[in-house]
């Protein structure tokens, strides 16, 4: 049996958007057992969106939550910080709609947690254990996930770019692991598509500062942080948003080519079957090595189609 955990102290982060560009503050502060991850708009009367699915409204070029028609935009480089933590219950207090991007990687993210700590709490945490494979195929994207024991992730991307081109990133879920090998990876985009993308409202805080920015043939950027840091921000992106299934999950995801959008559609798929999953105290088993998945075989009955 483990606790359930939440930051020993309050961690504060401020800048502007990608999207909007505007200025925002955040304070993530500790919350009592049982809270979940629950944003908080401070200068919305404290209007609370708690991040879980069911709150997902928009998944094109980031992860947005509504409630009732207030939103909370791109948070998912903060969830996957604090999901990979282990922190449980959390408020994130923030004064704007869209989470700061800071360099468009995770990286003051797990500092500040890292820095913080955790505090163990009473009640016990509850795992959801996926207990049969669904997959999930569109057109050349697709997202699987099968029983594990622990929560494994392999990505791969493949884009026509010659800086890209096919990269492949498997991850095992550790906040030391996350921390150096996934956290620093940065958000990119296309320089191509800048300008239709702000004609839409988007990437209006988007600089090099922020974002690898490809061009036709190479990237406007001094360096990249890895040869492959693409793929590893793809897989940054993915754990936010499996986040929203709002427990620590207990699975390995295969993702091919895919995004926010096939991400959350996995999380609400797994959901949408009891017969996919269980919940636990139990700790996850730590064997050496084996394999100790349950059958394979056995897929979840609304795993056809997408
Ligand atoms: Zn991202």
């Amino acid at each position: 049996m483990e606790s359930q955990q939440t930051l020993a102290g309050p961690i504060e982060f401020s800048g502007p958007g990608l999207h909007t560009g505007e200025s925002v503050r955040v304070r993530v502060v500790p919350a009592p057992p049982d809270t979940g991850l629950r944003f908080r708009r401070v200068d919305l009367d404290d209007f609370e969106i708690e991040a879980v699915v069911q709150n997902v409204a928009r998944v094109a070029y980031a992860t947005t939550l509504m409630k009732q028609g207030v939103l909370i935009s791109t948070v998912e480089h903060l969830l996957s910080s604090l999901y990979i933590f282990g922190v449980d219950n959390a408020l994130i207090e923030i004064d704007n709609l869209e989470v700061p991007i800071l360099d468009g990687s995770a990286l003051e993210f797990v500092e500040a947690i890292a820095r913080t700590g955790l505090q163990q709490q009473s009640s016990l945490r509850r795992y959801l254990r996926v207990e049969r494979s669904l997959e999930i195929q569109d057109r050349d994207r697709s997202i699987a996930v099968y029983p594990s024991d622990r929560l494994q992730i392999s990505y791969t991307i493949d884009f026509d770019h010659p800086m890209i081109g096919r990269q492949s990133f498997d991850f095992e879920a550790s906040p030391e692991v996350f921390s150096r090998e996934v956290a620093p990876a940065r958000t990119f985009g296309f320089y191509r598509e800048v300008e239709d993308l702000r004609k839409k409202g988007l990437v209006r805080g988007g600089s090099l500062d922020n974002a690898i920015v490809l061009t036709d043939q190479g990237i406007l950027n001094d360096i990249l942080r890895f040869e492959d840091e693409f793929v590893r921000h793809k897989v940054l992106d993915g754990i936010g948003d499996l986040a929203l299934i709002g427990k620590p999950l207990l699975a390995r995801v295969v993702a091919h080519k895919a995004g926010h959008a096939l991400h959350t559609h996995l999380v609400t798929r797994i959901l949408s079957d009891p017969s996919c999953y269980s919940e636990t105290t139990n700790p996850p088993l730590r064997s050496s090595g084996g394999d100790t998945d349950l059958p394979r075989q056995s897929q979840c009955v609304s795993a056809s189609g997408s």
